[in-house]
């Protein structure tokens, strides 16, 4: 039992006697907001008829009309069909490449056919393993095989199947190694800088790393780079297991026999395909060789659980561990020197595996802008929380819409709805398909909102570009908390004052910088289907999920008895998810002018360059180096600041809808002047200059990441290259947010008039 559970149940009665519909309470949002003061935003104003509504992006009029339709949207998600279609999802294993994989494809298109939406399967054959044959034991002190099987669960039938693979680490080269075996703590950098300070050499050995702290393809590069034979990688009980909470099937934690599966490809040199880095993985397309492949782990990884581990840690010798190196297994930590060996055989089946992407599109009458909104459909093994509980979401959100169209609404910009195949073994579906439409998206789409593992618990958390971080945040506060009588955006900013962090294992989301009694937007770095989008085509977008006591990621027991018993019992968080993305949806799609928020970007930009100056030494060659970055970024600033006090102005009465698509566009590309086509210096696939994951932490974003990894490298001529990137891009920003003022100003030229630059 954990304290939001005691909530859950407690909240039962609630639930049963208040409405299910979202919060009838409108919350004021408004676009014009100067930089230095974001509005206080109420999140208990109730509408009387003689207040006006205000809705960002929309006139007084269209707000009205809109706060009917969003209230429309708001009642239908359901949670019994949620929950039926979560069963569905997870009645069988649906890994990526696998037929399995493939029928969930089908049956995901046929569902949003009936909703109304045109619904097509997009193919690539990508550079895919499925293992053959992963084996592990201890060969000294005694024998001893360590490769368990996940034990199945009474009461549990799906974890009795017998048709699960066996637990891999995606990409993890073939390998046969023996050899003396090094405890690594989490295997991170400053990991090996301790070690280095022990006099602790891994060369030749088999180093073992627990789970946490950053991606396992960050373990696996530093592992390689210091040379170790193999990895092997487990899940402490301390991060995810018994020291956090009761243990499945007693409790959401991870049991001892409970593995994390989970991919190794080196994404943050570049995700997608190891074989068409940049280009999509098409019929025709030109292939690197897996030698040549960057992405292409070298060194043999397998995942095992506690229980396995266990038994190669107890008797390690050597010196006891740093303190805080210590996890929960009942024993002294010891580094290891000799005496224990471990014997891996990884044999992996390599070749071209087919992925199948569902796309499904609701034309608008201004059909060259698109919303685009998606999960992945692909799980290590029943993916009930991660994905499905997303995707079972994304259904109910999508079904809404499509009841709304039946019911006589039309959609002003198009909704594409996307169910990406591949996101396990390296964001392959989603990173293909933006690398064959890349033109098209920058030309066309507004913003890209992103879900997966969407439901893991109560607590909204959300990560964004900063110019959408304000619609999120006013979209939090229509829609009802299932457990509470209180909005969404209220639970959300009571849970990340309180402090608690989230122990999930799945560290994607840090919190940003935000005011006081604000709810925290984080930056996007890596770990999902939103990278493509925003990383490689600067696409505007946002992650959300309800997160909680999820210790069963990448495990068997992520199913739905799981979901059922613990992570969303009711289903009511799925209908809160359901609500959030189609108000999200069908603000982008109706707003005139899309409320997009440069002060609060710029204002973000200012801070990290700032933070970023403190680091360096004054009158150092580095700090000269930043002159410019903090300079350029104050102009953008300015220029933010003047693009919303004109777009500001148009707020309020009726706008012509040719100017407001064309500053909605604009407004959106302004995003991709930030991009450097050159990428970034040593992974050229990451063109973002403002916001990239960190080569070193792989979920967590860095802001200005080549000018952050420079200065971590002390290396002053890329700190020179990777500031004059950003300070091009900072520029280029200012001049489209420039020409943002000159189209919105009522001075300017009568409209149409294409804008200078597109077109
Ligand atoms: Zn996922």
């Amino acid at each position: 039992m954990n304290p939001w559970w005691h909530k859950k149940l407690a909240a039962v009665g609630l639930a049963l006697t208040s409405s299910l519909i979202g919060v009838a309470a409108l919350a004021i949002g408004s676009r014009a907001q100067s930089p230095q003061k974001a509005p206080r935003q109420n999140s208990q104003i109730t509408t009387t008829s003689s207040q006006p509504i205000e809705i960002a992006g929309f006139s007084s009029s269209q707000a009205a009309t809109e706060a009917q339709l969003e209230q429309k949207l708001l009642a239908i998600p359901d949670a019994a069909r949620a929950e039926s279609d979560l069963r569905h999802l997870t009645s069988a294993p649906h890994v990526a490449g696998t037929e399995g994989s493939h029928r969930v494809a089908e049956w995901l298109r046929d569902q949003y056919r009936s909703y109304g939406f045109d619904a097509e399967i997009a193919t690539y054959n990508v550079w895919l393993p499925a293992p053959r044959e992963i084996k592990l034991e201890l060969v000294k002190p005694k024998h001893e095989n360590i490769d368990s099987p996940e034990p199945p669960v009474p009461g549990d039938l799906d974890t009795w199947n017998k048709h699960t693979a066996p637990a891999y680490n995606a990409y993890s080269p073939s390998g046969d190694v023996t050899a003396p075996v090094v405890y690594v703590n989490y295997g991170m950098a400053d990991d090996y800088r301790e070690l280095a300070r022990l006099g602790i050499n891994v060369e030749g050995k088999i180093v073992i790393a627990r789970y946490g702290r950053g991606y396992r393809g960050i373990k696996a590069v530093l592992a390689e780079q210091h040379h170790a034979a193999g990895l092997i990688l487990f899940s402490d009980p301390q991060d995810d297991g018994f020291a956090a909470g009761d243990i499945f099937p007693d409790g959401p934690w991870r049991p001892l026999g409970g593995i994390q599966r989970g991919s190794i490809l080196y994404t943050q040199i570049y995700p997608g395909d190891p074989l068409t880095p940049g280009t999509p993985s098409v019929a025709g397309a030109k292939r690197i060789s897996a030698t040549d492949a960057a992405s292409l782990p070298r060194i043999p990884t397998i995942p095992i659980s506690a229980q396995d581990a266990s038994t190669i840690l107890k008797d390690l010798d050597g010196r006891h561990v740093p303190r805080n190196w210590q996890g929960s297994l009942p024993f002294t930590y010891h580094i290891g020197a000799g005496r224990v060996r471990v014997h891996m055989k990884i044999a992996m089946d390599y070749r071209q595996r087919p992925l199948y992407d569902v796309i499904a599109t609701l034309h608008g009458s201004v059909d060259d802008q698109w919303v685009l909104i998606g999960n992945h459909h692909d799980a290590w093994v029943y993916g009930a929380a991660d994905p499905n509980s997303g995707t079972a979401s994304l259904l109910e959100a999508s079904r809404a819409i499509g009841e709304l169209v039946r019911s006589g609404w039309h959609p002003r910009r198009t909704i594409v709805i996307c169910n990406w195949d591949g996101e396990e073994p390296g964001l392959l579906g989603s990173t293909e398909w933006v690398e064959q439409h890349r033109t098209e998206l920058q030309s066309k789409a507004v913003a890209y909102i992103n879900t997966d593992v969407g439901v893991s618990g109560p607590n909204f958390t959300a990560s964004a570009s900063p110019s959408l971080s304000n619609l999120i945040r006013a979209v939090a506060r229509q829609v009802r908390d299932p457990d509470t009588s209180e909005t969404v955006y209220d639970a959300w900013t009571e849970h990340s004052a309180s402090g608690r962090t989230e122990l999930s294992g799945i560290a994607r989301q840090i919190p940003g910088a935000h005011a006081p009694g604000e709810a925290p937007v984080g930056a996007l770095g890596s770990g999902s289907d939103y990278s493509p989008f925003f990383d490689f085509a600067g696409i505007p977008a946002i992650d959300i999920a309800f997160t909680g006591d999820y210790g069963v990621y990448h495990s068997l027991y992520d199913d739905f008895y799981w979901m059922k018993h613990f992570g969303d019992p009711s289903f009511g968080y799925h209908v809160a998810l359901a609500r959030v993305l189609g108000i999200v949806a069908l603000r982008l799609d109706g707003a005139g002018v899309l409320p997009f928020d440069y002060s609060l970007y710029s204002s973000e930009i200012s801070r990290a360059a700032d933070e970023l100056a403190s680091r360096v030494s004054q009158d150092s060659s580095e700090s000269a180096a930043l002159q410019p970055v903090l300079e350029a970024a104050r102009q953008l600033s300015a220029d933010a600041s003047h693009e919303a006090m004109a777009v500001g102005a148009l707020d309020g009465a009726p706008i012509d809808p040719a100017l407001a698509n064309h500053l909605s566009l604009a407004l959106a590309e302004v995003e991709q002047a930030f991009l450097n086509p050159n990428g970034l210096i040593g992974r050229p696939w990451y063109k973002h200059t403002i916001f990239a994951p960190g080569s070193y932490t792989g979920y967590a974003a860095e802001t200005l990441p080549g000018i952050t990894e420079a200065i971590d490298r002390h290396d002053l001529a890329a700190l020179r290259t990777e500031s004059d990137a950003a300070v091009d891009a900072m520029i280029r920003a200012a001049e489209r947010l420039n020409e943002v003022t000159r189209m919105a100003q009522p001075t300017s030229e009568p409209f149409p008039g294409p804008p200078s630059g597109r077109e």
